[in-house]
């Protein structure tokens, strides 16, 4: 991070200007207010629509005026380009400007509520109205490149197909609204089919992809349904390949002007909000451009690890902080000095290295007013103010070790794929059921003081893989063919492979379920395949019966699976759990050093949607128990999250967070590092440490909710 920043200091502050508000007369007393807090660093909006009202005439006054105000009270400025507001006259001058949806209905020129100047709702591959969105990029990092009070470039704010229409982006998790599917404009339709050819080279490959019968490129019809997969994962990984241009572009055209003066940022959203499938957000595809990336936090470390994992190596921070997110009339709870604690050092904890709240005045202006300020709505401080300001100068004090920290490297990692994600929702009409298996599978191992990383195709490769000991695939019925052929070299050598039913069943090269399953030849790995499979019955789940021995406990467990109760039939695995048929459930393989974990149901989305605890317990306990992996350890599993940072120097920070609504007393135990003398960074009390045959581990109490940040030495 300190490379790519003029000065070393944490970026820290908040969101100011979207326009039209906060109204002029309070722009200068506010930044002299933000100084005075401590605040670093301030936001400013550029909006497309709002700086460029006719199509000959640029209009920056009030950005010239913020950013020389900001100069002015030695606030470092992070300006963010603004696209989805089209000029209302790029609407006239291209009347084909709108997207159109499935059910032929045009899109915009629309308003949200964070979007109160409207403008919403043209297509990306509208290669008109993209020509005049490049030429305002262009212009705006022309006027501002030399600006002193310019630091961060944020060029990729929020990029998604469906451009803040947060409406547009529901029939993911419920496909009775698909008719709202974007985009059937006729530029989608041509780019479409250039974009197949360019991928299947030939129409016979995209026969046997599809399984049709064209003649021709030409003849290619446009995904109405979802009721066949591989031509409907194509056309939403189309609009994926879209963006990813869209966001290639923009930083190209940003850094042909600015020539590296400034650090060029991507700020986009996480999996939770924004499924693929509807708005075309695949972190990883975007986080492979730019200097830094930032994200809009909420209070999900899933979030922050999404980040991290797909920035791969480069600097993260939280570029929007959103803690008292609301609407008119649907207020958010007010936050006290442990929220703020609580968002800011998980993050630190995830290494973010930057914090920006969402935003200084409340809104004013259509349906998020009037909530989601740092101050009162005429300007004046809040306990809140005071609580982000105070965390902001411990950061400030610790900058120079934050800037070069590291946490402990994750050695777990859980498979994300855009492709199954679409699939899931193709197969079962909502997304969800695959992101929250994916956020079950990080809350169970989150709880129990793991680090998590997650990986995607795009990355995965034999080298990838060999810095890991756990990979877990939840509901993952789409796996391609060259990672499953990697999985067995990678469990051969020690590492520790768990997967859900229909592990691998649908096969993407050829367009085809498989006859055996898990799929590409994959039972030779598990040991097992599948026997004859029933429903479970939608708001039921099916008992799994788990061996007292497996995982070391004195009783029984029961872990619940949803959807589907698949038998299995062991070809040499250990059968480790039963369905309430005696059938099994659960099997284990072993195979070279390694081991294969094969679950004949899904159990981290019933962990996740209806927090069946010995779900969560069963997966980190495989990995205690299977995998040689050393983690922080406490006695209140579950409540308590311990997280370490340490730079090259000997030097370490110790996050303690009590995850609970209740006062928490345990002992906790420092996996491979003896801290020396660690002072709490708000209160200044020292822990005491007992050391004892090369582990280190103390007692301590935290209050509901409490979060401590001790620094010290390491011996
Ligand atoms: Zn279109």
């Amino acid at each position: 991070m300190r490379n790519i920043l003029k000065e070393s200091y944490i970026p820290f502050g908040s969101q100011y200007y979207r326009a039209p508000s906060p109204s002029r007369n309070e722009w200068e007393n506010d930044l002299k207010n933000m100084a005075d807090n401590g605040f670093n660093t301030v936001k400013f909006w550029v909006q497309w629509r709002w700086n460029q009202p006719s199509e000959d005439r640029f209009c920056f006054d009030d950005i010239d005026e913020l950013m020389d105000l900001a100069g002015r009270f030695g606030l470092k400025a992070m300006l963010n380009t603004i696209f989805d507001v089209a000029p209302a006259w790029i609407y006239h001058k291209f009347p084909d400007a709108s997207m159109v949806t499935l059910s032929g209905r045009k899109i915009g020129p629309q308003t949200q509520p964070h979007r109160q100047i409207g403008g919403l709702g043209y297509c990306f591959n509208h290669d008109g109205v993209m020509q005049h969105f490049f030429q305002f990029l262009a212009e705006t990092v022309k006027r501002y490149t030399n600006h002193p009070a310019l630091a961060i470039w944020n060029v990729g704010s929020e990029p998604e197909l469906t451009s803040s229409m947060a409406e547009m982006r529901e029939y993911a998790d419920d496909a009775s609204k698909m008719g709202d599917m974007l985009c059937y404009c006729d530029n989608c339709r041509v780019k479409f089919r250039n974009w197949l050819e360019l991928k299947y080279q030939t129409i016979e490959r995209l026969n046997i992809s599809w399984n049709r019968n064209y003649t021709s490129f030409e003849e290619i019809e446009l995904p109405l349904t979802r009721n066949t997969f591989n031509d409907i994962i194509d056309w939403r990984m189309f609009f994926v390949a879209t963006l990813g241009e869209n966001v290639r572009k923009r930083f190209e055209v940003a850094k042909a002007i600015d020539q590296g003066r400034h650090p060029l940022m991507c700020h986009h959203v996480f999996i939770q909000g924004f499924p693929v499938t509807s708005t075309a957000s695949d972190p990883w595809n975007v986080g492979r451009f730019g200097d830094l990336h930032g994200f809009t936090q909420m209070d999900d470390p899933a979030m922050i690890d999404v980040l991290r994992s797909c920035a791969k190596g480069k600097p993260v921070i939280s570029a929007e902080m959103l803690m008292l997110n609301g609407y008119t009339l649907d207020l958010p709870r007010s936050i006290d000095i442990n929220d703020v604690k609580r968002f800011i050092f998980s993050g630190i904890a995830g290494n973010l290295k930057g914090f920006i709240f969402w935003q200084y005045r409340p809104e004013i202006l259509g349906r998020e007013a009037p909530t989601w300020g740092l101050t009162t709505l005429d300007g004046e401080k809040t306990s809140w103010l005071q609580d982000f300001a105070r965390v902001g100068q411990v950061l400030q004090k610790n900058a120079d070790f934050l800037l070069e920290a590291q946490p402990q490297s994750a050695e777990i990692a859980i498979s994300y794929n855009p492709e199954n994600q679409i699939f899931i929702w193709a197969a079962t009409g909502n997304e969800k059921n695959a992101t929250n298996s994916l956020l079950g599978a990080h809350k169970a191992l989150y709880e129990h003081n793991y680090n998590i990383d997650f990986v995607h195709p795009i990355e995965i490769d034999e080298k990838l893989l060999s810095h890991y000991k756990v990979l877990i695939f939840p509901f993952s019925y789409l796996i391609d063919q060259r990672i499953c052929h990697l999985l067995e070299d990678w469990v051969k050598k020690g590492g520790l492979l768990i997967g859900e039913s229909y592990f691998a069943a649908w096969n993407r090269e050829n367009g085809h379920h498989e006859k055996i399953v898990p799929g590409y030849g994959l039972p030779k790995i598990f040991k097992a395949r599948q026997g004859v499979v029933d429903p479970v019955n939608t708001n039921d789940l099916v008992d799994i019966l788990v061996d007292s021995d497996v995982l070391d406990n004195e009783e029984e467990i029961v872990v619940k699976g949803a959807i589907v109760q698949e038998r299995l039939i062991s070809e040499g695995a250990k059968v480790i759990g039963y369905f309430p048929d005696g059938s099994p459930a659960i099997t284990l393989a072993e195979l070279g050093l390694g081991k294969a974990v094969l679950i004949g149901s899904y159990i981290a989305l019933p962990f996740y949607n209806k927090g069946i605890q010995a779900n969560g317990d069963f997966l980190a306990g495989l990995i205690k128990k299977y995998a040689n992996i050393s983690t922080n350890y406490c006695d209140s599993l579950g409540q308590i999250r311990v997280d370490l940072l340490k730079n090259e120097s000997g030097q370490m920070m110790l996050i303690l967070r009590n995850l609970s609504e209740t006062a928490i007393n345990t002992e906790i135990h420092i996996c491979g590092l003896i801290p020396k003398l660690l002072a709490e960074q708000f209160s200044a009390e020292t822990l005491n440490v007992v050391y004892q045959d090369n582990d280190s581990s103390f007692n301590i109490t935290l209050n509901p909710k409490e979060v401590k940040v001790y620094f010290g030495e390491i011996f």
